[in-house]
């Protein structure tokens, strides 16, 4: 997938900033595709305009840095 494990870390799925493992512990569950800066964003998109809003949200972020 979009992960590339290194060093105790991995790029998030949606910024592709590498981040250190505690990042993508949150909310109950280890190993997440998100760091929680991008979790966080992309479940308040979701709270407000529901699944689509949080789709374009991604594609924005996604976008932005580079990755698409
Ligand atoms: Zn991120």
């Amino acid at each position: 997938m979009y992960s590339k494990r290194s060093n105790g870390g991995k790029t998030c799925a949606v910024c592709g900033t590498w981040h250190e493992d505690p990042h993508y512990s949150y909310r109950s569950k280890d190993d997440r595709s998100y760091c929680q800066k991008c979790d966080k964003l992309v479940s308040e998109a979701n709270s407000k305009g529901g699944r689509e809003a949080a789709e374009k949200l991604r594609q924005e972020i996604r976008q932005k840095n580079g990755l698409i």
